[in-house]
């Protein structure tokens, strides 16, 4: 029992060995896709109820790899955020981004994903400003999503962040609602412009009276508060009518389109 013991820890170590060099090697490469720019932004559409109609664009994050081909955001993120990578990184998402969106010729606007890591940096909203007015876009055009560990620690300083951001004219949407310590409380504590409900509910919903009640709770609570709802990760008409029903207003999913480059926008829809 004693070989077999050590035989397991040394296989965990091995393990343990091989994740930290896969690790070192991708915040090497990482280190050279930010300068090299191996790193682009696809953008998903959003709909209204009303047609199927466009509203704006997620900015979503994809890195070319010279020899790996594409990385998805899942994989390097986490790394980025580890290693500090993350504040360049970011600052080169909001800079593309709103750098694109200024050249849509039919005025769409773009939400960017800011990781709670961004938030420890005193920066983040010269760094906002300074992408907003580097490529001309108007500031109503700028979306940011947030998740609520955002609001969980340093919660003061980091709602002096947002409202700073709100005060430049950017919205605020709040992401991934519904999962981690959601709390309806957090919706008190700022203005958000949007709640995005996760996807892993939209996806259970059919089966899942949880997942469909928890649904119920948040739209209704954003029709006495006057926020907008986004349903993610829809990918069928079924629940595309479904959610209408429940009150969501936009719309995010496969159903209605995949992230795409700035260049191919206009031809998925
Ligand atoms: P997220 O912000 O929740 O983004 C939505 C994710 O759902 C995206 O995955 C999108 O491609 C995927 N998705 C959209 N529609 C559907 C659908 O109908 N079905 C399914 N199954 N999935 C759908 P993606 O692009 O892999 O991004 C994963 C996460 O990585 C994002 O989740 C976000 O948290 C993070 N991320 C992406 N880009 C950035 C970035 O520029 N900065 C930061 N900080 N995080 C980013
Ligand atoms: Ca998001
Ligand atoms: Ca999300
Ligand atoms: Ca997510």
């Amino acid at each position: 029992a004693k070989r077999n013991g050590r035989n397991r820890f040394e296989y965990f170590t091995e393990q343990m060995g091989e994740l930290a060099a896969k690790r070192r090697m991708i915040e090497n490469d990482l280190r050279e896709a930010i300068s090299c720019r191996q790193l682009k932004l696809y953008y998903q559409p959003i709909t209204n109820n009303q047609h199927q109609h466009i509203i704006g664009y997620e900015a979503l994050m994809r890195w070319h790899h010279p020899e790996k081909g594409m990385i998805m955001p899942m994989d390097f993120i986490p790394i980025a955020e580890e290693t500090g990578l993350i504040h360049s990184l970011g600052a080169y998402a909001l800079h593309e981004a709103c750098r694109e969106a200024a050249s849509w010729q039919d005025g769409q606007s773009v939400a960017v994903n800011l990781s709670p890591m961004q938030f420890k940096n005193s920066a983040l909203v010269s760094v906002v400003e300074a992408a907003l007015k580097e490529s001309g876009l108007a500031p109503h055009r700028l979306e940011v999503e947030i998740t609520e560990s955002v609001l969980l620690d340093n919660t003061s300083v980091n709602i002096d962040i947002l409202q700073k951001l709100k005060a430049l004219g950017v919205r605020i949407a709040l992401d991934d609602f519904g999962t981690g310590y959601s709390s309806l409380s957090y919706l008190r504590s700022f203005p958000f412009d949007k709640i995005k409900i996760d996807k892993s509910f939209i996806n259970d919903m059919k089966d899942s009276r949880e997942a469909l009640a928890i649904i119920r709770a948040i739209t209704g609570m954003s029709r006495s508060l006057d926020i907008q709802i986004t349903a993610e990760g829809v990918e069928s008409n079924e629940q595309f009518e479904r959610l209408k029903e429940e009150g969501c207003t936009l719309f995010q999913g496969y159903y209605f389109g995949r992230p795409q480059p700035s260049e191919d926008r206009l031809k998925e829809f």
